[in-house]
């Protein structure tokens, strides 16, 4: 070769090479010899071969063997050994040369490095192979799974791992680690996010970069722990890069390990700051995916729950798209299109005229609410209620979407509420009954038995020798006595009950509630209360009806023994107090000694079926605030200052429009009304009134 050739190939920026027709190496360029490290001895014949990577010579052999077969030029791709060690992605490419005569002569080629094309390729594919991972909704495990081996082709030698945030950001979990053994990976998963734990926690814990050059010469960790098991493994550098969202929220760390002291050039920063971009989309795309997930099986769920479905029409074409859940509560499969006909076939025959008027409202284009009723093929019924809204899309078309909720077991339930509420009103009406019968018959029964014992005391003065007269007389007076007495009070209940209708006359309000004390007494007496009556006596008198006042005090007087029923440190004094009001009006006062109750209650108590007594029923003081109420007056309840609660009416003397309120025409609690009236009417048969 002349020297010129000679400085040709030695400057051409290349490995050059030549070979004898049956491939033997015959020289090998300077570049190619300080490329490699090969010796001087090493330059000729296959020796060449020791410095192609084992992994990618079974394929340039079999190429190279085709071209000398062949004699025709040729090229293959192979990792060339430096001579430090490190691999380099090379193009060869090897040409034949002939003589004068034509016949090959030898070859000659050239090695050019293509090791950053390469590089560029395989970090692209991975990429994209990674994003298309996470576009078509891969799990979390192998996109990072990948990601690591995508990091661990393209930094020769290294080993990646991916570790992840816990939703609450205080702990490290596991990513994937494909290349690092089991238990290193142990060393750092479920830690604290703290700085002082490891590379990991510390890159997490202060959003940056932290670099490990060597494990050996490191002393921000204690020598145990990761950095031992990382050691043992032969690892000796580890460079830590968050992962963040794009939101810049820290969702991992993305560790590359060595197994030499290394610490990173400016093109590993620059993959570091790719393959951590990546990751942070492929983590956030699998937790989004998951949260959607979660709310849309949160969201079946509550409408499984709720028995709610969806359904949209389309009105200028009818066309109608139901949820699966509607499919569920007309019992329909899923697989048969809706149509409005289909529809009809379940609706309630008797709702069906309803269900045209909203057909109509549809058409109209305004937003509604219905209910309707599905008779089922087993002839059970559902109960529907929709709320529709009316949109008009783009294109101008009006289009409902609207919310279907099956509430047929609310609706049972509420009628099983109303039926028990009526059961709860007869069982009132029973108890107050059973109250009031106990006491009619301690008062009859008190002059009854005076009257036979009487009567027994006059026999005996009659049949004595000489009879005694005088005595016999004043017994036989005893027991006219006792016989009136029974009479009075029975005079007292055909005055309580026996009215049939309510009639508006003017009460004397003492008068009515002395009779409905009279009634009470032994119960009062029974239960140890104290009672004191202020009856003013000029009160004027009321227009009402008399029964229906005196059920109200009667009420009152009750609730103020039952309040005292307990009370063992003072006396049980019930105080009944009448006096003229302001305004016309008359008040009635009944305060005790009793339990009392808290302020912020006082309008509670007048609910109806409010009570804390056990046996309890909370219609009393709701019933009575209604007959006050038709008496155009006021039902109030005052806490005491000391011990107990004074309850209190006011009505006025002269009412307008009373007749009118008493005989029902009032709205307010009719039901609760009719109740005493009943209870009355109850009382009548039991009592035997007319
Ligand atoms: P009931 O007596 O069946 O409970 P009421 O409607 O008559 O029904 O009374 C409702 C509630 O009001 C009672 O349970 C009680 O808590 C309260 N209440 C009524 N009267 C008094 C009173 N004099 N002192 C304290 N609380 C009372």
């Amino acid at each position: 070769m002349d020297s010129r050739f000679c400085r040709v190939v030695e400057t051409l920026p290349g490995l050059v090479w030549t070979s004898l027709p049956d491939g033997q190496v015959d020289f090998l360029n300077q570049r190619w010899r300080d490329y490699t490290g090969l010796s001087a001895g090493e330059t000729t014949g296959w020796d060449w071969q020791t410095t192609v990577h084992p992994d990618d010579l079974p394929h340039l052999r079999e190429r190279w063997d085709a071209c000398l077969a062949s004699g025709v030029p040729g090229e293959a791709q192979a990792r060339l050994r430096r001579f430090d060690g490190a691999y380099r992605w090379f193009l060869l490419r090897a040409s034949p040369s002939a003589d004068a005569a034509g016949d090959i002569a030898g070859w000659c080629g050239v090695a050019v490095d293509i090791e950053d094309r390469v590089r560029a390729e395989t970090l692209l594919a991975g990429e994209r192979r990674v994003l298309e991972m996470a576009a078509s909704g891969q799990p979390m495990a192998a996109m990072l799974d990948a990601l690591c081996r995508l990091v661990e082709a393209t930094i020769g030698g290294c080993r990646c791992g991916v570790v992840l945030l816990d939703a609450r950001g205080a702990r490290l979990e596991h990513g994937a680690a494909p290349g690092l053994p089991e238990h290193f990976v142990t060393t750092i998963i479920g830690r604290p996010v703290t700085a002082d734990a490891d590379p990991c926690a510390m890159a997490a814990r202060l959003d940056q970069q932290v670099i490990v050059a060597d494990l050996a010469s490191e002393t921000r960790w204690p020598a145990d722990g990761w950095r031992q098991t990382g050691l043992e493994l032969g690892l000796r550098a580890c460079w830590a890069t968050p992962i963040a969202s794009i939101h810049r929220k820290v969702l991992g760390v993305l560790a590359i390990h060595h197994h030499a002291p290394r610490t990173p050039a400016a093109s590993d920063q620059a993959l570091m700051e790719q393959f951590t971009r990546i990751a942070g989309i492929a983590i956030e795309r699998a937790q989004n995916d998951a949260a959607l997930k979660r709310s849309e099986a949160f969201l079946a769920e509550t409408r499984r729950l709720s028995s709610t479905g969806g359904f949209s029409k389309r009105v200028a074409t009818g066309e109608i798209t139901w949820s699966e859940e509607i499919y569920r509560i007309f019992e329909l499969d899923p697989a048969v299109p809706v149509t409005l006909d289909l529809i009809l076939t379940r609706v309630h025959p008797e709702d069906l005229p309803s269900f045209q008027d909203m057909l109509e409202r549809q058409r109209r284009g305004s937003d509604y609410e219905h209910d309707y009723r599905l008779l089922m093929p087993d002839r059970s019924v559902k109960y529907l209620h929709v709320v529709a809204h009316a949109n008009r899309g783009e294109d101008g078309e009006l289009e409902y979407i609207a919310a279907v909720q099956d509430v047929t077991q609310r609706r049972l339930a509420e009628d099983a509420l109303a039926k028990a509420r009526s059961e709860l009103t007869r069982v009132a009406r029973v108890s107050s009954l059973g109250a009031l019968t106990a006491s009619i018959a301690h008062e009859v029964n008190q002059p009854l038995s005076g009257i036979i014992t009487n009567a027994g005391t006059c026999l005996r003065m009659l049949a004595a020798d000489p009879p005694n007269v005088d005595g016999a007389r004043e017994t036989a007076r005893r027991t006219i006595r006792d016989g009136n007495r029974a009479s009075d009070v029975i005079t007292r209940l055909r005055a309580l009950f026996g009215k049939k209708d309510a009639t508006i006359e003017p009460v004397d309000l003492n008068e009515a509630t002395s009779e409905v004390i009279a009634l009470s007494l032994s119960e009062l007496q029974r239960n140890r209360v104290i009672l004191r009556q202020e009856l003013a006596d000029d009160l004027p008198r009321v227009i009402g009806d008399r029964v229906q006042l005196q059920q109200v005090v009667l009420n009152l007087l009750r609730n103020a023994m039952d309040s005292m029923s307990g009370v063992a440190d003072r006396p049980r004094l019930l105080v009944v107090r009448t006096e003229p009001d302001q305004d016309d009006h008359v008040r009635l006062t009944v305060r005790d000694a009793g339990v009392g109750f808290d302020p912020q209650d006082a309008e509670r108590l007048f609910d109806a079926f409010y009570t804390t007594k056990s046996g309890g029923m909370g219609i009393g003081l709701s019933v009575s605030r209604s007959i006050i109420e038709r008496h155009h007056g006021r039902l109030w309840a005052v806490a005491n200052d000391g011990p107990g609660a004074a309850f209190a009416f006011s009505i006025p003397e002269r009412p307008g429009g009373i007749s009118h309120a008493l005989a029902g025409g009032v709205t307010d609690a009719p039901d609760l009304g009719a109740i005493w009236t009943s209870a009355v009417t109850d009382a009548r048969n039991v009592i035997g009134t007319t």
